[in-house]
C-alpha cells in the first residue's frame, strides 16, 4: 500500500539522504533557497534527461536551444513584462508586514482567480472581508499597489539606469528572440518547436512549500510554432504528450493530477488559452505545468521593438506570415519534488534478528533513480570486497551504480531503499564459487540468485 508523504516527512528525509539541503545553511540559511546534494543532483538531471528526450530528441519536429539568463532589456519591454509581471502587494499598518492582496483572498476565503482582479477590487475585497494580518492578526492594511516581480542587477562596473539589466523571469523570450536564427540554421518547416532548460527568476513576496515555489528556479520550456489556423488541434495533441510524460515516463498517479483552465481574467497578457496540470501536494492542488496559446503576440512584438522582420515564409502559401505560438512550460524542481512525493513510501521490512521494522522507501521507476544498483560485499573482507569492487567497476561504465562496504548488510539495504536504489546486488562467498550474486528488489524485498553476466541485462531491462 502507498502510504501518503507528507511534506515534513519529505524534507526530513531529503536532509538526512543528500537530496535537497537548505541554502547556505551554515550561515543561518537565505530565506526560500534550497540546495541540491548528491542524489539530489542525479535525480534531477534523469528528470532532465527523460524530458529532453522525449520532447526534443525523440521528435524530428523539436529542435534544442540554450539561451542567456541576462538579455538585452528591451526584450523585456517587448514581452510585457516591464509594465505587466506584478504581484498585488500590501502592507500591514500594525506590524509591517508585507503580504500579497490575491494570496491573501485565495488563502483566507478560497477565492479562486483572484490573480485577475485589479489592484482596487483586491483591496476592497480584503477590507470588505476583514482578512486579518497573517501576523499580527489586524486589518489594516495600506492599499494594493503593483511590484515587479524581475530581479535586477547591473551589467558592467557601473551601477547606473543604463548598465540595469534583468534576470530573466521564463526562459521563452530566449527562444523568441532566437527563433529566426533557428529556423534558418535547422531549415525546419512548420509547425516546429524549441526546447530549453534553464533557470529563472522571480522575486515572489510570499514564497514557499519546499521547493514548490522559489525565488529562483529551473524551467523546462517548449515554444511551438504553427500557422493560426491549425493551433486548436496542435494544441489538444501537446495536452495528449503532456500526459504521457507524467504519466507513463515519471509514472505520476492518474488520480494525482488534474487539467485546470484559467478563466478569462486569470490569463496571462499574452496567452489566449491556457489550461494547467495541477498535482495534488500535501498542501493541496499546485500547478505544475501550463499549457498557453501564446498567439502570434511574443513574435509581434519582438519585431515590433527590435524593427527585425520575424516572418515566416510558407513554403506551401508563398505567403510571409508570423507564426503563432503553443507554449508547454513545465517547473523541474516541482517535477522532482513530485517525483519525490510520489516516490515516498513505508511499510514493513525484515530485520537481520527475524523481528520487523518499519521502512522508508523511496520507489522511483528506475528511469529516473538516481543510483540504479548497488554492489554490496557481504563482508569486507578478502575474497568478497576484491570480488564486489570488480563486478562495480565493469557495470559502472555503463550504469549509475554504488558500492558500499561499511555496516551490517540490513543497514545498507535500508539506506539504498531511502535512496530509491531499485536493486541491490550482494556478493558472498557462494560468488567466489560459482560467479552469481544475491539481487535484492527494493519494492518487493525478495531476493534470488543470479548469474554475475546476467546484471548488466537485468538493468537495461529496467532502464
Ligand atoms: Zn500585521
Amino acid at each position: 500500500m502507498k502510504s501518503a508523504a507528507t511534506m515534513e516527512k519529505l524534507v526530513s528525509l531529503c536532509k538526512r539522504r543528500g537530496f535537497i539541503f537548505p541554502g547556505s545553511e551554515i550561515y543561518g540559511g537565505l530565506a526560500n533557497t534550497w540546495d541540491y546534494g548528491p542524489y539530489g543532483v542525479e535525480l534531477k538531471n534523469n528528470v532532465k534527461r527523460a524530458w529532453w528526450k522525449y520532447f526534443v530528441q525523440d521528435r524530428e519536429d523539436m529542435v534544442g536551444l540554450d539561451a542567456s539568463i541576462l538579455m538585452n532589456p528591451r526584450v523585456w519591454e517587448a514581452s510585457g513584462h516591464v509594465t505587466s509581471f506584478s504581484d498585488p502587494l500590501m502592507d500591514c499598518k500594525k506590524c509591517k508586514e508585507r503580504v500579497r492582496g490575491d494570496k491573501l483572498l485565495e488563502e483566507k476565503l478560497g477565492i479562486e482567480g483572484v490573480a485577475g482582479k485589479s489592484l482596487k477590487q483586491i483591496s476592497e475585497l480584503i477590507k470588505t472581508h476583514k482578512v486579518p494580518c497573517p501576523k499580527c492578526g489586524a486589518c489594516d492594511f495600506t492599499e494594493a499597489r503593483s511590484f515587479n516581480l524581475m530581479f535586477k542587477t547591473y551589467q558592467g562596473v557601473i551601477e547606473e539606469d543604463a548598465a540595469m539589466v534583468y534576470l530573466r523571469p521564463e526562459t521563452a523570450q530566449g527562444i523568441f528572440v532566437n527563433f529566426k536564427n533557428v529556423q534558418q540554421t535547422t531549415r525546419k518547416r512548420l509547425p516546429f518547436g524549441i526546447g530549453q532548460i534553464g533557470k529563472a527568476f522571480r522575486n515572489e513576496i510570499t514564497p514557499g512549500n519546499f521547493t514548490f515555489r522559489t525565488r529562483e528556479f529551473e524551467q523546462m520550456e517548449i515554444e511551438y510554432f504553427v500557422r493560426e489556423k491549425e493551433w486548436k488541434p496542435r494544441y489538444e495533441s501537446w495536452k495528449k504528450d503532456v500526459e504521457h510524460f507524467f504519466e507513463k515516463i515519471l509514472k505520476i498517479s492518474k488520480e494525482r493530477i488534474r487539467w485546470r483552465q484559467h478563466e478569462k481574467d486569470e490569463l496571462s497578457h499574452y496567452s489566449k488559452e491556457t489550461w494547467d496540470t495541477e498535482y495534488k501536494f500535501p498542501f493541496g492542488w499546485g500547478e505544475l505545468s501550463g499549457l498557453a496559446y501564446r498567439t502570434d503576440f511574443d513574435l509581434k512584438q519582438h519585431e515590433k521593438f527590435s524593427g527585425e522582420k520575424m516572418e515566416y515564409l510558407d513554403p506551401e502559401t508563398n505567403e510571409k506570415i508570423i507564426p503563432h505560438c503553443i507554449e508547454p512550460s513545465f517547473g523541474l524542481d516541482r517535477t522532482v519534488l513530485v517525483a519525490l512525493l510520489e516516490a515516498y513510501d513505508e511499510d514493513e521490512a525484515p530485520t537481520e534478528k527475524g523481528g520487523m521494522e518499519s521502512r522508508v522507501v523511496l520507489r522511483f521507476p528506475p528511469n529516473i533513480a538516481p543510483v540504479k544498483a548497488a554492489i554490496l560485499p557481504l563482508m569486507k573482507k578478502d575474497p568478497l570486497g576484491p570480488a564486489a569492487r570488480e563486478i562495480f567497476e565493469t557495470l559502472k561504465k555503463n550504469f549509475a551504480v554504488e558500492y558500499d562496504e561499511s555496516g551490517s548488510i540490513g543497514k545498507r539495504y535500508r539506506r539504498h531503499d531511502e535512496l530509491g536504489t531499485p536493486f541491490c546486488f550482494t556478493v558472498d562467498f557462494q560468488t567466489v564459487d560459482d560467479k552469481t550474486v544475491t539481487v535484492r528488489d527494493r519494492d518487493t524485498m525478495k531476493q534470488e540468485r543470479i548469474k554475475i553476466d546476467e546484471i548488466s541485462a537485468l538493468l537495461l531491462h529496467y532502464p
